[in-house]
C-alpha cells in the first residue's frame, strides 16, 4: 500500500498563506489550510492512489473520526487511515521519523512487507526530524510557501516508481 505520511503545518499551510485575507477572515480550524496546497495534494493522492497517515501535532488535539469530518470539510479527497503514535510524550529527543518508524513495525500487514523493505511511500514535512533510511522518500516543504509544484510533481513521481 502507498502511504503519504503527512504534517500539516508548513506543509498545507505557511507563512504566506498567513498573511492573506482569506486566513484572516477565514474561521479556525478550516483557514488553517491553503486551497493551493489542497489542490497539489489531492493531485498527488489522485495520481497515485495514496493512503494519508498523519503525522503532524495536530493529531493529538483532535481524534482520526474529526480529522476525517475535517479534510471532507476543506475538501481534501483523501483515505485518512491512521495517525503515526505519540512517542514524545515519553521522550522529548524523539524524532518525528521514530514515530513513522514504529506506525511501519506495527503495521506490517498494510504496508505488505518488512519496514526495511518498505519503498512505497513519501513523507512530506517542513521539518527534517526524520532517519536516515527515510531520507530518500522526504520531501521537505519550505515553510515559507508550504506544498509546492515542484515538490508535489517529485512525490508523485516517487510513488509512481
Ligand atoms: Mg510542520
Amino acid at each position: 500500500m502507498k502511504i503519504i505520511f503527512l504534517d500539516i503545518d508548513g506543509v498545507l499551510n505557511s507563512d504566506t498563506w498567513e498573511k492573506t485575507e482569506a486566513y484572516k477572515n477565514g474561521t479556525y480550524p478550516e483557514n488553517r489550510f491553503d486551497p493551493n496546497a489542497i489542490v497539489l495534494l489531492n493531485k498527488i493522492i489522485e495520481k497515485t492512489n495514496a493512503k494519508i497517515v498523519l503525522t503532524s501535532t495536530w493529531r493529538l488535539k483532535y481524534s482520526l473520526k474529526q480529522m476525517k469530518e475535517l479534510f471532507s470539510k476543506i475538501d481534501l479527497k483523501c483515505d485518512l487511515i491512521d495517525f503515526t503514535p505519540d512517542l514524545k510524550k515519553e521522550n522529548d529527543y524523539t524524532l518525528r521519523g521514530n514515530e513513522i518508524l514504529k506506525w511501519c513495525k506495527d503495521n506490517r500487514k498494510i504496508i505488505g512487507t518488512k519496514y526495511l523493505n518498505y519503498t512505497d511511500f513519501i513523507i512530506l514535512d517542513d521539518n527534517s526530524d526524520m532517519l536516515y533510511w527515510q531520507s530518500k522518500y522526504f520531501f521537505q516543504t519550505d515553510k515559507l510557501c508550504g506544498l509546492s509544484e515542484t515538490v508535489s510533481r517529485e512525490a508523485i513521481r516517487m510513488l509512481k516508481k
